[in-house]
């Protein structure tokens, strides 16, 4: 039988319990601004803008700035961006702290493969991970992310990958703990494929089974953490379409019976859908009749940040457009984390349009 020795004071939970129920508080979710340079380049490159320094930090000071703290209640950062100055010349930590909204952190350091696997992969970045994340908690963090990826296909996910990538999250959420941070568990399952609702709702509950088991086993604080999964969603390929009633019935019955009731709350990444397909998503979830422990709502990196960019195009006379953009479907985003959203037809085709990347790496 195994033995828990103590790991975290009192003092040490409350922090981290309040600090989760604070992102998750009512009506609010989390802005995800921590693209890799990398992908900060493949997204300026749509928009023909340079992908340097300035530009980058250009585009988040816009986001920043216009942010409502009534619907975001944290932000994670890439590294650089933690260490950049709004126009106004205050380090943006303190520009968002400012507003009351919780400054969070990528952690991870991108995937490895899985030799043997079918292409499979887990997360690297535990060396130096405890002062790494001692450091960015001085640095005014209060949460973290670590994001591993898995795969569906006839072979895929392997046992492998499922129980190497659980294990992982654990060893992570555990350091995170121990700093101060919270930690955002986020086991994404890709969308790639043609598999219909139901293969994603079964893989969906073995990987999420299996992660809250790996965090039991690391003593993990559950009241101290937040889930960032996928949606259940069909195959991005698959050729039967499921209405927004559909997907919130499969995740939440997915969730119900693999997520632990002492998790504040739980995060959904857009994976790719459309900023339209997102919001409705989560709004169905908000709307089923069952019984929901935890709050549902929105960690969003494309579906909060793709109209805002279309607009923005990289030229100051477009940032009070681009500001508009992106407030609107935080506001929107907000209202479907309380199932109070109402679709509006509009001629906004952009918010329509898939944001579907293959093998999406972040
Ligand atoms: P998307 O919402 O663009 O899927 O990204 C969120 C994220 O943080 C992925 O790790």
């Amino acid at each position: 039988m195994t033995t828990q020795f103590p790991s975290l004071s009192p003092e040490q939970k409350k922090e981290l319990s309040d600090i989760a129920q604070r992102i998750v508080a009512p009506g609010k979710g989390i802005l995800a601004a921590d693209e890799s340079t990398g992908t900060m380049g493949k997204r300026l490159q749509k928009i023909n803008v340079e992908n340097n320094e300035e530009n980058r930090r250009t585009f988040r000071d816009l986001l920043f700035s216009a942010v409502d703290p009534n619907c975001i209640g944290g932000i994670i950062f890439f590294h650089e961006t933690l260490y950049q100055m709004s126009d106004k010349g205050v380090l943006f930590p303190q520009v968002i702290k400012d507003k009351g909204i919780v400054v969070g952190i990528k952690v991870d350091k991108g995937t490895a493969g899985l030799n043997g696997t079918d292409g499979e992969t887990t997360t690297q970045g535990l060396d130096g991970l405890s002062e790494r994340c001692a450091q960015y908690k001085k640095d005014g963090c209060d949460f973290a992310k670590w994001r591993c990826v898995l795969k569906i296909s006839d072979a895929c996910p392997s046992d492998l990958a499922i129980a190497e990538n659980a294990n992982v999250l654990a060893r992570y959420a555990s350091i995170c703990q121990q700093n101060g941070l919270v930690p955002i568990v986020e086991p994404e399952i890709l969308p790639d494929g043609d598999h219909d609702l139901l293969r994603t709702q079964y893989v969906t509950e073995k990987v999420l089974a299996a992660t809250y088991k790996a965090l039991n086993d690391h003593h993990v604080y559950l009241e101290g953490t937040l889930l960032k999964p996928n949606m259940v969603t069909a195959g991005h390929s698959c050729p039967k379409k499921f209405t927004p009633q559909e997907v919130g019935m499969a995740t939440v019955t997915a969730l119900r019976r693999t997520v632990p009731a002492a998790v504040p709350g739980i995060t959904f990444l857009s994976g790719g859908q459309s900023e339209e397909e997102a919001t409705q998503n989560l709004n169905a979830m908000n709307q089923t009749s069952l019984h929901r422990p935890w709050k549902l709502s929105f960690s969003y990196g494309r579906a909060l940040q793709a109209s805002a960019l279309a607009a923005w195009k990289g030229k100051a006379a477009n940032k009070q457009l681009a500001q508009d953009a992106f407030t609107s479907r935080a506001k929107s985003n907000g209202l479907a984390s309380k199932g109070k959203y109402t679709a509006v037809s509009s001629d906004d085709q952009a918010s329509m349009q898939s944001l579907h990347t293959a093998n999406y790496v972040y």
